[in-house]
């Protein structure tokens, strides 16, 4: 966690969040990389009701600890997979997102990452992700401010949410 003071940032109209993250910080993602599609996706109730729009939920979501998350598959592939040769439902053999390019839509975790956002004491606070401080090489290679470019990261359902911790994994 940052050791600057908290800012808040008034991220939609009467939509704040306290940001913990460094103000200096930077992100783009990297082509390539796709580390963080490599895990269970968590869906929020409302991202489920999208994707059961453009997928069968049967075949790609699954349940733990209460939680709906899109499933992890075996691949058979070398590239865009896990150790374990597994990788999210949804990322496509070019490392590409079936969702993003078929559907223009995406979890509300994916457009998070690589940040993640609790509420605490009634507001909505957001970080870089422990797993992302070791894993995403996306932070701080790049012109593009995040603090600058919230609305990118956090859609605006996550305000309406009664448990928006983006922190839960399969
Ligand atoms: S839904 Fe798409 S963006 Fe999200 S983890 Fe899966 S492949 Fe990646
Ligand atoms: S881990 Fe970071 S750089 Fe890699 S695909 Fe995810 S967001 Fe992009």
């Amino acid at each position: 966690m940052s050791t600057e003071t908290p800012r808040r940032v008034e991220v939609y109209p009467d939509r704040e969040v306290i940001v913990e993250f460094d103000p200096d910080l930077t992100f783009e993602c990297v082509e390539d990389c796709t580390w963080c599609c490599h895990h269970g996706v968590l869906l929020y109730d409302r991202d489920l009701l999208e994707l059961a729009q453009r997928a069968n939920l049967a075949e790609t979501t699954t349940e733990f600890r209460g939680e709906k998350f899109v499933t992890r598959e075996e691949k058979g592939r070398e590239e865009h997979v896990a150790e374990d040769g597994c990788a999210c439902a949804f990322l496509r053999e070019d490392g590409l997102c079936t969702l993003h390019l078929e559907e223009d839509w995406k979890p509300t975790r994916c457009s998070v990452f690589p940040l993640g956002v609790w509420l605490e004491d009634g507001d909505l606070h957001v970080d870089i992700r422990d797993s992302a401080h070791e894993h995403c090489e996306g932070l701080n290679v790049s012109e593009r401010s995040v603090i600058d470019n919230l609305e990118a990261f956090l859609p605006e359902i996550l305000w309406d949410l009664e448990n928006p911790d983006s922190d839960r994994e399969l």
